[in-house]
C-alpha cells in the first residue's frame, strides 16, 4: 500500500548528495554521560542506512532549552556518545563556519550540527533560520515523531523547502499510529489511565467516537466514579470535572463506546510502599482511604474485553505502579495484552512517559505491536490533533 508520505526508499541515488536528517538526540545527561540513550538507538535504522548508501548525512537536533547558545546545551556533549552508539566517526559541526565544514565532507561521512535552538527563530519557524538549514543540505529527512507536533524550523519549515522524507523511525510510528486509530480493526479498546482527568480531557474526547470500549483506570477512575455518586475517600480526584466526566460518558454512550471503570480498587490509608491494604467494592472505601489501584475482578473482566477487541490503544497505568503493590493491576492488564498480541490477534500500542516505564517495568514493552516514546506528541496524536511535522511531510 502506498504510503501518504515518502520514505527513504523514494530517494533513488543519493551518493554524494547532502540530507540533512532531523532526529530526536535530546538525551538525558547526568556527570558528562548520556543516562539513557533510547533515543540515540532510535536513530540507527535511518543514519546507518544513509551513509550506507553514499550520503552526506548532517544530523539536526535540539538540545534542551537554551535562551541562549550555551556550552553546556551544545551538542558537542552528545558527538563522543552518539558515536559509540553508532559505531562510526561523527564529526561536530558549529554554526559559525558550517559551510565551509560541511563542504569537507564526504560520501558516508555523518556530522552532527550544533543545537538548533541556538537560532532563536528555530521554534519561530522563521524563514531566515529556515534558510540557513536548507542552504546546508540537497534533502531533508524527519525521523524525529517526538518533535512533530510543533512547528518549528527544523521540523516543519525544512519540509516544506526541500525533498522531504519519513525516516525509517518517523515511518515506524506513522504506520503503527495508522493501524491504531487511523483505520483501525474493530472493535477497538482504549485503555487511559494516569494521575488526572484533566490532563487528558482531549484524549478522552477524541477516544469516545473511535473506540468500542473506553477503559478508564488510575487517578482518573476516580472522577469518574465520583461523578457517579461513588465516595472516594481521600483519592486523588478531581471533584471540579464531575460534570465533564459526565459529559464523556454521555458522549460515549451515543457514540455506542462502553465505558469501562473498576468495581474493585485496592486502597490504602497511607501511600508508600506496602503498606496494609484492603481489597473492596467501589462502595467500600472509607473516608481516610485512598484508592491506589484497580482491584483484580476488575482486571480479569478487563482482560475478556481485551480478549475480544482487535486493536489496542493505551496511554497511561492503571494504578500507582511505582509504588508495590500498586503496579499490581497495570501489571497484570499489560501481560494479557502482550500475550494476546504475540498471539497475533491484537494489534496493541502503548505511549506515554510513565505508560512506557510500566510496559518495561512490566516486562512487556517488546511484545506489543508498537511502543511509543514521543511523549508528548504521542498524546497530542491521540487527542487526534494535526502534528505539523507530520502533516509537512504529506502534502
Ligand atoms: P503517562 O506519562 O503515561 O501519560 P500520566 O503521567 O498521565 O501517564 O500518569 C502516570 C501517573 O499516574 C503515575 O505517576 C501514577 O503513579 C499515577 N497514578 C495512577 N493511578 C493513580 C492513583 N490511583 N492515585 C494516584 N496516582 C495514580
Ligand atoms: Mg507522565
Amino acid at each position: 500500500m502506498s504510503k501518504p508520505f515518502k520514505t527513504l526508499d523514494d530517494m533513488g541515488d543519493i551518493t554524494g548528495k547532502r540530507v540533512l536528517v532531523r532526529e530526536d538526540l535530546n538525551v538525558p545527561m547526568a556527570e558528562g554521560a548520556v543516562t539513557d540513550d533510547t533515543r540515540l538507538r532510535a536513530t540507527l535504522p535511518t543514519v546507518t542506512e544513509l551513509s550506507d548508501r553514499g550520503a552526506i548525512v548532517l544530523l539536526l537536533a535540539h538540545f534542551g532549552r537554551p535562551k541562549t547558545p550555551s556550552p553546556d546545551l551544545s551538542l558537542a556533549l552528545v558527538t563522543k556518545p552518539y558515536e559509540q552508539v553508532l559505531g562510526r566517526p561523527v564529526r561536530f559541526i558549529d554554526w559559525d563556519g558550517a559551510d565551509a565544514a560541511v563542504a569537507t565532507l564526504q560520501p558516508g561521512d555523518v556530522a552532527l550540527l550544533e543545537n538548533t535552538r541556538f537560532f532563536p527563530g528555530e521554534e519561530k519557524n522563521d524563514p531566515a533560520v529556515v534558510a540557513r538549514f536548507a542552504r546546508l543540505g540537497d534533502l531533508y529527512v524527519n525521523d524525529a515523531f517526538s518533535a512533530a507536533h510543533r512547528a518549528h524550523a527544523s521540523t516543519e519549515g525544512l519540509a516544506r523547502t526541500l525533498p522531504a522524507y519519513a525516516g525509517r523511525a518517523m515511518e515506524a510510528e506513522l504506520d503503527a499510529l495508522a493501524k491504531a486509530l487511523g483505520a483501525p480493526e474493530h472493535p477497538v479498546a482504549a485503555v487511559v489511565g494516569g494521575a488526572k482527568v484533566s490532563t487528558k480531557l482531549d484524549v478522552l474526547k477524541h477516544l469516545v467516537a473511535r473506540v468500542d470500549h473506553l477503559i478508564i483506570g488510575g487517578g482518573m477512575a476516580n472522577t469518574f466514579l465520583a461523578a457517579r455518586g461513588v465516595k472516594v475517600g481521600k483519592s486523588l480526584c478531581e471533584h471540579d470535572l464531575a460534570g465533564v466526566a459526565e459529559e464523556i460518558m454521555a458522549a460515549a454512550d451515543r457514540a455506542g463506546c462502553t465505558v469501562h471503570l473498576p468495581y474493585d480498587v485496592v486502597v490504602a490509608t497511607e501511600f508508600r510502599a506496602d503498606p496494609p491494604t484492603r481489597t473492596v467494592n467501589v462502595h467500600e472505601v472509607a473516608a481516610d482511604e485512598m484508592i491506589l489501584d484497580i482491584g483484580p475482578a476488575a482486571v480479569e473482566a478487563l482482560g475478556d474485553v481485551l480478549k475480544n477487541c482487535r486493536t489496542l490503544v493505551w496511554n497511561g497505568p492503571l494504578g500507582a505502579f511505582e509504588t508495590t503493590p500498586f503496579d499490581r493491576a497495570t501489571v497484570a492488564l499489560a501481560r494479557t495484552a502482550g500475550a494476546l498480541t504475540v498471539d497475533g490477534g491484537l494489534v496493541s500500542v502503548a505511549g506515554g512517559g510513565d505508560t512506557v516505564a510500566a510496559l518495561n517495568h512490566a516486562g512487556v514493552a517488546d511484545q506489543f505491536s508498537f511502543v511509543s516514546v514521543a511523549g508528548g506528541a504521542f498524546l497530542e496524536w491521540m487527542e487526534g490533533r494535526e502534528l505539523p511535522g507530520v502533516t509537512a511531510l504529506t502534502r
